[in-house]
């Protein structure tokens, strides 16, 4: 049965940085993934505080929001069968050490903070996010 399903990403300021935008953004489409809507931004400190919620009490949540919003973003809504785990896997793992041959983490990630790109991990949190970014 077809599970048609939309997710977000962003692109996030190491790899728009590094003009990486294009080279991602071919690696979605030629996996199947149709990009329903795209914005370039750049978001505040607060903003990312409440997008990275989940993290608060862990160390890193500081250094993090502070790192995704010190420079443009590119967010996306991803669509295709399955898209919050096909992305998930087209992303690789969260450290890029880790992460398979093939993946963009691996491809493009320095680091595991600078690791190119978020992906929603759910059902309920692609909604979430998608509004997030794009609730009218
Ligand atoms: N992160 C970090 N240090 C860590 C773990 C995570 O800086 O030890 C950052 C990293 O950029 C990651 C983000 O926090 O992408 C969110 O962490 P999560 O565990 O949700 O990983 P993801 O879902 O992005 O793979
Ligand atoms: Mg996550």
């Amino acid at each position: 049965m077809n599970n048609i399903e939309q997710t977000l990403s962003i692109v996030k300021p190491d790899a728009v940085e590094r003009n990486l935008e294009g080279k991602i953004k071919e690696m979605f489409l030629n996996n199947g993934f149709k990009i329903v809507q795209e914005k370039k931004i750049q978001i505040e400190k607060h903003e990312a505080e409440k997008f990275y919620k989940v993290h608060e009490i862990k160390p890193f949540y500081n250094d993090l929001c502070a790192y995704l919003s010190s420079g443009p973003i590119v967010v996306m809504i991803l669509e295709k069968e399955n898209a919050i785990v096909a992305n998930r896997e087209l992303m690789g793992s969260t450290n890029p050490k880790d992460a398979a041959e093939g993946t963009i983490r691996k491809k493009f990630g320095i680091s595991i903070d600078k690791n190119s790109v978020h992906g929603s991990d759910s059902v309920e949190n692609a909604k979430i996010e998608i509004d997030f970014f794009f609730k009218s």
